[in-house]
């Protein structure tokens, strides 16, 4: 690993969660001079707290194919990296407490199986094939069988070790404190160990995103949300699968849940609260886990496996996603010359990574856009238009 500071560079990408070392493994290979810097530890704010469960099932229908791919590029990565990341195609199960729900699923599960993705409805019978110990009072679960999880950890590791065989340059505990100018253009970045001066600069830093592209005058419509995890102590093997809630209109009583096994034995399972609720400012906090999240989320594990009704709690923690007004990431050139972003996530970002990488190097590099990329692009927000 390298932490030397590199005086010039093609692109100089600011931010190392898993977006970022994305785009830097990406811009690398394609043969781009790359530097990534990040403020602290690579993976260390949330892409390292996350879940990252890779898969297609009942998010935005108009990301279908983008996220297909990315599922795609995710596999194909697990299967010729040398440096392994616990890739494991667990399949997805979402689990359905009310009738209301039930048309909502049948919904999705229509609209993506019209798509060529093989989602199902699955009787609570059915369930316990694949899940044995869900024996909660479910209706019926939503199984899409080609969803995968990696660990979050050693996925950005990998992404990193096989950027830096391809010429990447890392550095790390280095902030981006404002962005240079050379003429019109941005032209690279300040930080706090020196300046790096680059052709292109894109901003990967999450919800603090905003924060940098503002030092180039721009409102860019990222703000943070609050996402919360809770691990038990290690456990036998009881979950096979990842365990989401229902994606209706009105969502489950906890928020958005998410529950599975993590290789360690432990089982961890989050929910997020609501965009706008968090204050701009908290980003820089770590809050603790509200009582009510707490709270919540056990009600739900033990609801849906009641023979974890006596598992220790381990520990909690919270992080911040960046989310913008639509849901969509933000990702392509804002309106100063040399200034690129890929930020905004949806609480998917983990998924979405390797797909927002190729769009980034197809800008940098003037390739043709793919369709998909038309949905990110960040000048569908007024204020980002030149
Ligand atoms: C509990 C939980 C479960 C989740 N489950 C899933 C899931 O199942 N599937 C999925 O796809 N996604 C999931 N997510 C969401 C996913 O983790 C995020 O969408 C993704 O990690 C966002 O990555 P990022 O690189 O954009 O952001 P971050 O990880 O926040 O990275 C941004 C980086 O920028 C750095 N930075 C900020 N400012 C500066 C600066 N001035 N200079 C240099 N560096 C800077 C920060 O230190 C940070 O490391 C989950 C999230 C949580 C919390």
């Amino acid at each position: 690993m390298s932490d030397a500071l590199p005086r010039s560079a093609d692109v100089v990408v600011v931010g190392g969660g898993v977006v970022g070392a994305a785009v830097a493994r990406q811009l690398a290979i394609d043969g781009l001079k790359t530097v990534l810097v990040e403020a602290q530890a690579f993976g260390g704010a949330v892409s390292g707290a996350s879940l990252a469960c890779l898969g297609t099932h009942m998010h935005n229908l108009d990301e279908l194919g983008v996220l297909s791919e990315a599922c795609t590029l995710w596999q194909d990565f697990a299967a010729a990296s040398p440096d392994g990341f616990e890739y494991h195609r667990s399949g997805q199960l979402r689990f359905i407490l009310r009738e209301e729900d039930m048309a909502v699923a049948r919904r999705w599960v229509a609209a993506e199986r019209a798509f060529g993705l093989p989602p199902e409805i699955l009787t609570p019978q059915a369930v316990r094939e694949i899940e044995p110990m869900l024996t909660g009072p479910i209706l019926a679960a939503s199984w899409s069988p080609g969803d995968a999880t990696v660990n979050p950890f050693l996925a950005v590791r990998a992404l990193l070790a096989d950027g830096r065989r391809h010429g990447l340059v890392t550095v790390r505990a280095n902030p981006v404190t404002g962005l240079l100018t050379d003429g019109a253009r941005i032209g690279g970045v300040q930080t706090a160990r020196g300046t790096i001066a680059a052709h292109e600069t894109v901003i990967a830093a999450g919800p603090w995103s905003a924060r940098l592209a503002a030092g180039a005058g721009l409102q860019v419509p990222v703000v943070p949300r609050q996402a919360q995890c809770l691990a038990t102590v290690r456990q036998p093997a009881t979950i096979r699968t990842v365990v989401g809630a229902c994606e209706s209109e009105g969502g489950v009583e906890s928020g958005y849940t998410q529950i599975q096994q993590a290789r360690s034995g432990q089982i961890l399972f989050n929910t997020v609260v609501a965009p706008q609720q968090t204050p701009p400012g908290a980003v820089d906090r770590l809050n603790e886990v509200p009582r009510r999240f707490v709270r919540d989320s056990i009600h739900t594990l033990v609801t849906l496996f009641p023979a974890l009704g006596n598992v220790a709690l381990l520990r909690s923690w919270v992080r911040f996603e960046g989310v913008s007004p639509d849901n969509l990431f933000l990702a392509g050139r804002l309106p100063a010359p040399g200034l690129s972003i890929a930020a905004g996530d949806n609480g998917t970002g983990f998924c979405r990574a390797p797909y927002l990488a190729r769009l980034i190097s197809r800008l940098l590099r003037g390739e043709a856009a793919m369709p998909g990329d038309a949905l990110y692009d960040p000048a569908r927000f007024a204020e980002l238009r030149s």
